[in-house]
């Protein structure tokens, strides 16, 4: 497994020089990206910069160790090897009940079990199992977001552009298809066939459910393409913190989070426009959950730019900056890059 935590923009934008106000983007909560506390908003507003995209500032000092906010993820998934020890809607470690087989997933409570419905109602209906199989024997996971956005999409809890708000992607199909790293068997019309492959069994499972056509009509290649593509540059892997307490986390600015193997992927809005820093100043955590936890590194000044580190930043300079430029498609420039560190 590479030590990749999430993916994200081509161009991506390490330099803050030049920064000016264009738009303040409105993080304003809605279900999915609740803050932590809504009486006092976060201490951050996302910029758009002339030479750097989006990104997120302090809009007052923040201190070291200081929980920033949270965030609710848009879309999650559970990893396969997890299904049967984490909550299928928040990822949270869950025993096996007695009644496990017959009910195939796992929710650890009954809040979840409602807030799951907007897409569990139209899943369990279908039959997954060659779907299944083709992204068990590829190893892929990002289908699995794919799938679930759909059933959200038709069960009216979000739009099918829900995801438009990232940045267009404009990575090749090879990457978006999740081939980076393997050697280049695959053409890239085999990358874009493995894609209608997947969309075909999407759609096949849900028509053989009893679906009606005119509720699928928005399952096009174009929307899955966009919707994976999105998926792979903005997807976080999780790995829950285990037995960190969520005081610990938030007391010990330098501890390293002892985490468990992952358990799942999901895109989140806010969290989705922080950019990437080898010497990061703002860490992401999960604690018992999918709910994401950002945490300042350090004290960070007032208009600073709050950037976390996509990679494992224990890596030296050439493994950062090859793993950046082929999963990442951005050469880092960030002040640690450019001192050879
Ligand atoms: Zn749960
Ligand atoms: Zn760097």
């Amino acid at each position: 497994m590479l030590p990749i935590l999430r993916s994200r923009q081509l161009a991506q934008r390490c330099l803050t020089q030049n920064k000016r106000l264009l738009t303040p983007y409105s993080f304003a909560t809605d279900r999915h990206g609740s803050m932590l506390n809504r009486a006092s908003p976060p201490p951050i507003q996302v910029l758009l910069t002339e030479s750097a995209g989006r990104g997120v500032f302090a809009t007052r000092k923040i201190e070291s160790g200081e929980l920033i906010h949270t965030a609710k993820p848009v879309v999650s998934h559970p990893l396969l090897s997890s299904i049967d020890k984490v909550c299928y809607y928040c990822l949270k470690n869950t025993p096996k009940g007695s009644n496990f087989e017959a009910q195939k997933v796992l929710f650890c409570s009954e809040e979840c079990r409602e807030q799951a419905k907007g897409f569990y109602e139209v899943e369990k209906e279908a039959d997954w199992s060659a779907f299944i199989a083709h992204c068990r024997t590829r190893s892929l996971k990002y289908p699995f977001l794919a799938k679930r956005l759909a059933c959200m999409v038709i069960s009216g809890v979000t739009s099918a552009d829900s995801l438009n708000v990232f940045q267009p992607a404009l990575l090749s199909p090879q990457i978006i298809s999740q081939y980076p790293y393997l050697p280049k068997q695959n053409s890239v019309t085999n990358d874009i066939s493995q894609m209608e492959e997947e969309l075909d069994l999407l759609r096949c499972a849900l028509e053989g459910s009893g679906m009606k056509t005119e509720h699928l009509s928005f399952l096009t290649i174009e929307w899955y393409t966009g919707v994976l593509s999105r998926i792979r540059i903005n997807a976080f892997r999780i790995e829950l913190a285990g037995g960190s307490s969520y005081e610990d986390l938030l007391t010990s600015a330098y501890a390293s989070v002892e985490s468990e193997a992952s358990v799942g992927n999901a895109v989140y809005m806010l969290p989705s426009f922080y950019n990437h820093d080898c010497d990061p100043n703002t860490h992401i955590v999960w604690v018992e959950n999918v709910d994401a936890k950002l945490k300042a590194l350090r004290d960070i000044e007032k208009g600073e730019e709050l950037r976390i580190c996509y990679i494992d930043a224990s890596m030296d300079h050439d493994a950062r900056q090859n793993i950046l430029s082929s999963g990442f498609g951005f050469k880092c420039s960030c002040p640690r890059c450019l001192s050879n560190d």
